[in-house]
Parts: structure tokens; sequence; C-alpha cells
């Protein structure tokens, strides 16, 4: 990067959990409600009422501490962090603080499909959200006015905090990737970045060559609420840039948290950034220690589905390559596709070549995902049957997935209504192979002269004749057989 100093990132990411209900009430916690539906006088923040920990929650937070490898403590402990804010009522969040539920895992960061380096998360503690203020420009006589809307207020987080481990935006990108892959295949949370299910705080410093202090002590820049792994890393790349940029001027780096604005691609200050002795943290009175039995935490182990590395590690085994087997496992839908593919049809690697290929190809020309997908994996399963057994030809097949795709119909259907199958007729084939072998003496000439490509080209014509329903192997064998008693006429 640059030789006058090292770039310094570490990521705060909320993960919203989708349980049923809030973390203190018995509010629904779903997102896209009416404004205002889901309350009660507890996320409301009245007087006199008592919050209740939802277990629900405290089991899928376990859940994703373990997954991320961290240590879950027996005993932890919820906190008041005091702040004033129009979408907190109560004005203060119950959080964790000095006793977080769990510390010190990692999340891999994986390039072609290989580990290269791992990032620590420091810490793992559950809070709640905020509601969420709607700035419509509502004018209340004179006055501009903002809605707020206390539907996400009480809804469970996890706070995954990282050390500052990490060394260039591109590395920051990476870490997001894994850490959502991880958490996608644990099912508790939507993990949406554009929805705000997922968000992310990056902290941004940089440590010139000739720095002598610790990590901590550098002026560093907190870059607020990036809506997606994309824009995060843009926020990032500014934000290196403009400190750079202030101190080849010779200028100092003010400790600040920033805005992103995606339309133009640069932060913006927004305050200057608060100490955690600020919000006057103290242990939650309202609440009990939460504290888990050794066997609890155990048993959500045995829960835990197998790590993304580990389903790598699986797929490569089954010959996919390491880069084809980051691509499947990064999304979770194309996993449990190919899994399922390959449990209906044995030939991994084919099942691999055509869901990476044209299944993938079709998808994206039709904006689908792999939630969704036209085709199922007992209908691919079915098409690549009949490449198999002779019906079709794999360019034909091509055609036949494009119709299924379509129509929605069976491989077996979809050959019917097209009138194709494979010719496989030896006489058939020779017939035709005879006509261009006669049709094209030159070419044959050429061949026979050692031009090994001249065999493409009359192969090619074979196929345009029979519009690509000869069986291309038989083809082979059969020009090959002719030419040679050409040659002896
Ligand atoms: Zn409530």
């Amino acid at each position: 990067m640059n030789s006058g100093y090292d770039v310094i990132i570490g990521l705060e990411v909320h993960v919203e959990l989708k349980t049923q209900s809030k973390l203190f009430c018995s509010c629904s916690a779903s997102f896209g409600a009416e404004p205002n539906t889901h309350t009660c006088p507890v996320c409301l923040g009245m007087p006199g009422v008592l919050p209740v920990l939802n277990e629900e929650a405290v089991a899928y937070a376990v859940k994703a501490a373990l997954a991320l490898r961290c240590t879950v403590h027996p005993f932890s402990k919820f906190d008041r962090k005091q702040y004033f804010y129009p979408d907190l009522p109560k004005a203060y969040q119950i959080s964790q603080y000095d006793q977080p539920l769990a510390e010190y895992g990692a999340v891999p960061i994986i390039v072609d499909g290989h580990v290269v380096k791992e990032v620590t998360v420091r810490r793992i503690h559950m809070e709640e959200d905020a509601g969420k203020l709607n700035h419509l420009g509502i004018r209340l006589g004179d006055a501009k006015g903002s809605l707020v809307d206390l539907n996400r207020a009480g809804v469970p987080l996890i706070e995954i905090v990282s050390e500052p481990d990490m060394r260039s935006a591109d590395e920051a990108r990476l870490y997001l990737t894994e850490l959502r892959n991880v958490l996608s295949y644990l099912d508790i949370s939507d993990l949406r970045m554009e929805e705000g299910s997922m968000r992310c705080d990056a902290n941004v410093s940089l440590r010139p060559h000739d720095y002598v202090g610790s990590l901590e002590d550098l002026p560093r820049v907190e870059i607020k609420n990036v809506n997606s792994i994309r824009n995060v890393q843009r926020g990032i790349e500014y934000e290196v840039a403009r400190q750079a940029e202030l101190l080849a001027r010779g200028e100092r780096i003010v400790k600040e948290t920033r805005g992103f604005d995606d339309q133009n691609g640069r932060t913006y200050s927004q305050r200057s950034k608060e100490e955690a002795n600020d919000y006057r943290y103290f242990p939650e009175p309202d609440l009990p220690p939460l504290v888990l039995t050794q066997e609890a935490i155990e048993r959500v182990a045995r829960s835990l589905p197998p790590a993304p590395t580990v389903l790598r590690e699986e797929l490569q085994q089954a010959g996919v390559t390491a880069k084809e087997a980051e691509i499947i496992v990064g999304d979770r839908a194309l996993w449990e596709y190919w899994r399922e593919a390959t449990t209906h049809y044995e030939d991994k690697r084919q099942v691999t070549n055509w869901i990476l290929s044209d299944l993938s190809r079709l998808l994206n020309a039709h904006g689908d995902t792999w939630l969704t997908p036209r085709v199922t994996p007992a209908a691919l399963a079915d098409l690549l049957r009949l490449i198999a057994n002779g019906t079709l030809s794999g360019r034909m097949a091509k055609e036949v997935l494009d119709r299924m795709y379509e129509s929605g119909a069976t491989a077996a259907q979809t050959v019917e209504a097209m009138g194709v199958s494979q010719i496989t007729d030896h006489g058939a084939i020779q017939a035709v192979v005879q006509q261009v072998v006669a049709d094209n003496p030159h070419v044959v000439q050429d061949y026979l002269n050692g031009k090994e490509k001249a065999l493409g080209f009359l192969v090619g014509q074979v196929m345009k004749q029979t519009k690509g329903q000869a069986k291309p192997d038989m083809v082979n064998a059969i020009l090959k057989g002719v030419i040679a008693d050409y040659a002896k006429t």
C-alpha cells in the first residue's frame, strides 16, 4: 500500500436475531409491520415495568458465539448504557459491558477457497436494538419534524467486535463476507444489510511506521452504519485516502464518528467520538446475571451445523476445485441445491459443472436466486441422466435446460415436446459422414497431411447437418473410419 504507514481496521457488526419476540418483552420482533404496532409498556420504556430475558435470543446468541469459535462464558451480565436519543424512550439501552456473553473467537479470511488469515473476534455481547427515526421532512407549523417508529425498539441484537486485525479495505470485505457466511448457516438472522438486520461500523486508523504507542492511542475514525459490504469497503478506501492526505500535509487526524454517503463515495463528519465512560454504564438492576450451565452450552454446540470451512473441504474431497467450493459454500441456498442435486445424481463433477455454468447463467438472466430456482435439483439430475444414457448430447441438453427453465417442465417432457433426441443409429450417421467427406475432399486431404484441426471442421459439418443431434463420439469414430477407407482409394 503506502510505505509510510499501516492501515489498521477493526469492525463492529450488529446482527438482529430473528426471534419470535423481542429481547425483554413478548412483542413481535418481525420486520416491516405498520409503525408502532409492535410495542408495549416494556419496549416503550414506561415507568414501573420489568424486562424478562428471552431464552430463544440467548440460544441464538450462544449459537453465533460458538460458530465464531468464541469461548462462551457461564456467567455474564447486562448493563445500562445511558444516552438520550429520540428513538430510545428509556434513555438507556440494555447491553453487556465488562462481562460479555462470549470472547475470543475467529473469522477466517478466504481467498480462492483457502484460509489466508484469521481475524480475532474480541467479544460478542447481547443488547437490545433502538427504534427508528423517519426523517420525512414533515412540517409542524414552522418547524420540521421526524417520525419515530418503535417496532424495532427491543429487538434482540448481538454485537460482534473484531480485534483491529485487518490491514486493507479488501480484508475488511472478506471478513464481513465470511462472517455473514458462517452466520447464514445458523438460521438466526436475516442478515440483510439493506434492511438493517446486519449493520457494520468500521474503525479505521493509520499507523505511521515510526509510531511507537499502542493501537488504542491512535486517532481512530469510526464509519457508522454502512448498509452493504461493498459500501464498507468503499468507505474504508475513502477514509484511508483522506487520512493519508492529512498525514502527508502534516495535519492531525481527529478522533470522530463519520457517516458514509454512497452517492459520492465519501465519508463525512458526524460528531466527535464518545468514550465508554461517557455512557455511565452500570449493572442493570432489573435483570439477574445471565448464567449458562456447561451442559446448556454443549447442547447448543452439538446442534451446530458444520462450519463453511468444513463444507469447503468436503466439496474439495468430492472433486470440486477450491475456487468452485468457495462459490458454492458462499451461498447457503446454492450449497443446499448442490447437496440435493448430488443425492439425485452421482457424478458430482458433472453436477458442479452444470450448476456453476448453465444453471447459474439462467438464474442470472432471470434475476432469480438459488432460493427460487425454476429447475429443481431432481429435474437437473434427470436431465444429466439423459446425457449419460446417450439420449442427449451436451449441446442439446443445454437447449433442453433453457426450455425447462422457461416452462418448468421435466427433462423428459421437454425432450418429447422439442422432438429432439440424439441420433445413435450407426447407419444414419455413416450416411451423413460419407456425404460430408465426399463434399470436402480438400479438407480431408489436409487432415491426411497431418492437419489435425481439419477433423474438427468435418465433425462440425456432420453436426450441422444433423442439427447437433448426432452422438459426438460416434461421429468422431465413424469419421475416422470413413477417412481411412477414403485414403486407401
Ligand atoms: Zn414490547
